[in-house]
């Protein structure tokens, strides 16, 4: 009789080890699904969902990440705000989901303008901003060139024939212990400048480069 129980014993203490084990299998499965589940909302959290590239938030965690970065490498950084020309006219001829189209093109037309190191945002309604990698007054002005290129080559097609999109733009250097903010400020009312200039051009400080009016 006593075999017959550590028989039994034996029985339900290695059905139990196999369930136990099962249930090990399940929560690393679970855990693994809810990890993968995490990184998405992540994504989605720091992702703006019209354009794909980064928005507001998750665009100033990166600020103060590479100006961290900026500062321990000892490179400048540089800033760039970008604001399209008269977009609300876009919208009012066109429609929104033809304005939409326009936001989409040109966040996408810009972002492969970047170098891998630069990141694009978008702050809001048609207002994006470039983290530049490096303030030089030679390359900060290649770029914000290159930017409005790209975008006068985009295809608009569905828009007016012969439409243009035109983007404005005002840029500026993060100084030394100056917080992103602040430097993003100025870029913006360099844009303001860029706007009162007539549209369609570039304003940066004077002590990187005279007011440029392309
Ligand atoms: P300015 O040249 O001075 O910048 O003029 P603007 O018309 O571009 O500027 P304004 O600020 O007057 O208008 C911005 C417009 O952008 C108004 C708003 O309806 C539109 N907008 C903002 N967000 C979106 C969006 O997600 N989709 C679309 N289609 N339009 C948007
Ligand atoms: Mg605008
Ligand atoms: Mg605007």
């Amino acid at each position: 009789e006593i075999d017959e129980l550590k028989d039994e014993i034996n029985i339900v203490g290695k059905s139990l080890q196999r369930s136990t084990q099962e249930l090990e299998i399940l929560v690393e499965q679970r855990t693994e699904e809810l990890k993968k589940a995490n990184l998405k909302l992540e994504k989605l959290a720091y992702t703006d969902s019209l354009t794909g590239v980064a928005n507001r938030s998750a665009l100033l965690n990166k600020s103060e990440e590479e100006l961290r970065r900026s500062r321990r490498l000892g490179y400048d950084m540089g800033v760039m705000m970008l604001d399209l020309d008269n977009f609300k006219s876009v919208n009012d001829n066109y429609g929104h989901d033809a304005g939409d189209k326009v936001l989409k093109s040109v966040a996408q037309a810009v972002n492969n303008s970047l170098r891998k190191d630069e990141t694009l945002g978008r702050l809001g309604g048609e207002e994006f901003v470039v983290i530049v990698h490096g303030a030089d007054k030679v390359g900060m002005q290649q770029l914000a060139g290159r930017i409005q290129d790209v975008i006068s080559l985009q295809d608009f097609s569905f828009l007016r024939e012969g439409y243009s999109v035109t983007v404005s733009i005002g840029y500026t250097k993060v100084e030394k212990n100056e917080q992103f903010k602040s430097a993003l400020k100025r870029a913006d009312s360099h844009l303001y400048t860029a706007k009162a200039n007539g549209r369609n051009c570039c304003v940066t400080d004077s002590e990187i480069i005279p007011k440029l009016v392309k």
